[in-house]
């Protein structure tokens, strides 16, 4: 499965919310699919999770901004140590995410709307990550 970098972060926070119906069902699918042992590959740029997202555009961008969109892809590659196209396991996933600290939260997740709505923090990526333990 390809993941874009900071979607990394959406998956260990994802609670049931999303941009639309499709998209909430494809989240959830895709989350069962990683945490029953899929590996997925990280990528700085549009992914499964996008092809499901109302805000894709017809020319494969993002509606709230590729660049911003990708500069968070950057962000979560540089802050858990991963390469574009590096392949690993979610419990890899889980263990690099658990180590973070609030500055490297902020520099994938600062002024993101689901942050802005209480749904996603350091405290709450934390926590978890180390529920699924
Ligand atoms: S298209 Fe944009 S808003 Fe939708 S999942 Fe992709 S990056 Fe997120």
């Amino acid at each position: 499965m390809r993941l874009r970098g900071h979607h990394l972060f959406c998956t260990a926070l994802f609670s049931g919310h999303g941009y639309s119906e499709t998209f909430t069902e494809k989240m959830t699918h895709l989350t069962k699919q990683l945490r029953a042992g899929e590996k997925l590959t990280v990528i700085v740029g549009a992914d499964e999770v996008c092809a499901a997202c109302p805000n894709r555009t017809s020319e494969g961008g993002c509606a709230l901004s590729s660049e911003d969109v990708e500069k968070r892809d950057r962000a979560a590659l540089r802050v858990l140590r991963l390469a574009p196209a590096e392949e690993l396991t979610w419990e890899e996933a889980k263990s690099r995410l658990s180590r973070l600290t609030e500055q490297e939260f902020q520099a994938v997740c600062g002024g993101c709307r689901w942050q802005e709505e209480g749904l996603c923090s350091l405290f709450l990526l934390r926590q978890a990550v180390s529920n699924e333990n």
